[in-house]
């Protein structure tokens, strides 16, 4: 008789129920079957999502999930925190939901990952073999590239691009700030994690001085020309904050001469690449990002600081056997957001369960929205479903799919994205770690 995959996993879960009601049954099939090993490093939402969605999927796979910290602050909603809108706590995830699918949670950090012999290292000096493996670290900051910015001295020139103690210290310092300051933002060259964030932080901020500090402005300098959702955050801001007018509570000045090249901490000032010194109360500074360091460390990076992979499996083009998600990874069309890597992270684990069990991976597909809390009561999306192209070699979105919010879209509508936003944050979060 064969015995298809899922007849197999329903087979040996019905099995394995047996065996504990029974005590002392014995299948010498089952029990000679070695149980394959994916070993996840890297604990946020692509790593997160991909450790539980494994477990779905075939509870059969030992799977083990590399994670440093014991809780998890998500980015999204992070712009609200410095609103004010929420405090940190409502970002706050845990893994308990994880080892409730029957993860193994190692509370380690993934020090090298050798792909000849299959094996992850830890600081801890614990070896993890593994059949397959998937890397999901997110990003680093490459600090080097804005002369004077250092993991030091961003405890006093934020970044607040990786949620927690960073979004805190940034929250801090606007809360501190007198009446009439400057907010500076700067806002990197592509590609980097999450598009629209800056521009959605800008728009937090100002709620949040319009309110508290009305005397106050943000001023965004960016290294791009161009950003995401720009029609729509301006018409925001215009309607909002006077964007455009003399008393506008954000002023935008685009790249390439905006782009902030130096930081000098203690005069609080920044140096543009047009040799422009901009001194500001508040300086939230986003370096220029690459692939997370263990990525790097593990040669999973190109030149360009990002991971390839094959687009229909996530496996890296460089060392087979490895899957990389999430902001790591290349993946074309699609953006370095949460919810990329969640159905990255789910195409991955489909892909690994088939691999690991001599079956052909199937066709992907993907998704993607993205809001942006504008103001009270004002939001605006962008949404798009993505496929793999004909040669695999891209992914592309689909013609027609999703779109973002109509300009001039009536104020309910407007509302109503604030509602949609909330209840995908919750969604998400349930998905991740539920
Ligand atoms: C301000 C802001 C707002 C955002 N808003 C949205 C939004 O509204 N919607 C949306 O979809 N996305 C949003 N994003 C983007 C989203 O947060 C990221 O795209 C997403 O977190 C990427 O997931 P990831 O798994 O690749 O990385 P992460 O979620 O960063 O996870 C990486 C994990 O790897 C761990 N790690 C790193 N190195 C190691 C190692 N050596 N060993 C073990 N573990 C390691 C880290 O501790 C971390 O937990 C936002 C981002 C920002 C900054």
């Amino acid at each position: 008789m064969t015995m298809n995959r899922r007849d197999f996993v329903t087979t040996t879960g019905a099995l394995a129920a047996a065996s504990t009601f029974a005590g002392t049954l014995v299948f010498p099939q089952i029990a000679r079957a070695e149980t394959k090993k994916v070993v996840v490093v890297g604990g946020g939402t692509g790593g997160a999502t991909a450790a539980k969605y494994l477990k779905l999927g075939d509870p059969s796979i030992d799977v083990t999930l590399i994670e440093p910290n014991k809780t998890y602050f998500t980015c999204y909603m992070s712009n609200e925190v410095l609103g004010g809108e929420r405090d940190l706590d409502s970002i706050k995830q845990g893994y308990e939901g994880l080892k409730g699918h029957g993860v193994t949670v190692v509370h380690d950090t993934a020090t090298g990952i050798d792909a000849d012999k299959k094996l992850v290292t830890t600081a801890g000096g614990d070896e993890f073999p593994y059949d397959r493996c998937i890397v999901a670290p997110g990003v680093s900051m490459l600090y080097e590239k804005i002369e004077g910015y250092s993991d030091e001295v961003a405890k006093k020139i934020p970044h607040a691009w990786k949620a927690g103690e960073q979004t805190k210290i940034l929250r801090d310092q606007l809360q501190a700030m007198d009446d009439g300051g400057t907010v500076l933002i700067s806002a990197p060259a592509d590609p980097f994690r999450c598009p629209p964030g800056p521009y959605e932080r800008a728009s937090q901020i100002a709620m949040y001085l319009q309110n508290a500090k009305p005397k106050s402005k943000v001023m965004i300098l960016d290294s791009k020309q161009a950003f995401s959702k720009q029609g729509l955050f301006t018409q925001g801001w215009e309607r909002l904050y006077g964007f455009g007018t003399e008393n506008a509570l954000i002023e935008w000045q685009p790249g390439p001469e905006s782009a902030v090249v130096g930081v000098k901490a203690d005069e609080m000032t920044v140096e543009t690449s047009f040799g422009d010194e901009v001194k500001a109360d508040v300086i939230n500074l986003i370096p220029p990002q690459q692939a997370g360091k263990i990525a790097q460390d593990a040669g999973l990076a190109n030149d360009s600081g990002w991971c390839p992979v094959d687009k229909k499996t996530f496996e890296s083009s460089i060392h087979k056997g490895i899957h990389v998600i999430g902001d790591a990874a290349i993946a074309t069309a699609m953006p370095k957001s949460g919810y990329s890597a969640n159905s990255q992270a789910k195409v991955t684990a489909a892909a690994i369960i088939a691999m690991l069990n001599d079956e052909e991976p199937g066709i992907p597909a993907y998704v993607n929205t993205c809001y942006s809390i504008v103001g009270k009561d004002y939001g605006i999306s962008v949404a798009a479903v993505y496929r793999l192209s004909e040669d695999g070699a891209t992914i592309a979105s689909v013609e027609g799919s999703g779109g973002l919010t109509p300009m001039d879209a009536p104020d309910w509508a407007l509302a109503r994205e604030v509602q949609y936003a909330h209840s995908w944050y919750n969604n998400i979060v349930h998905d991740i770690f539920s």
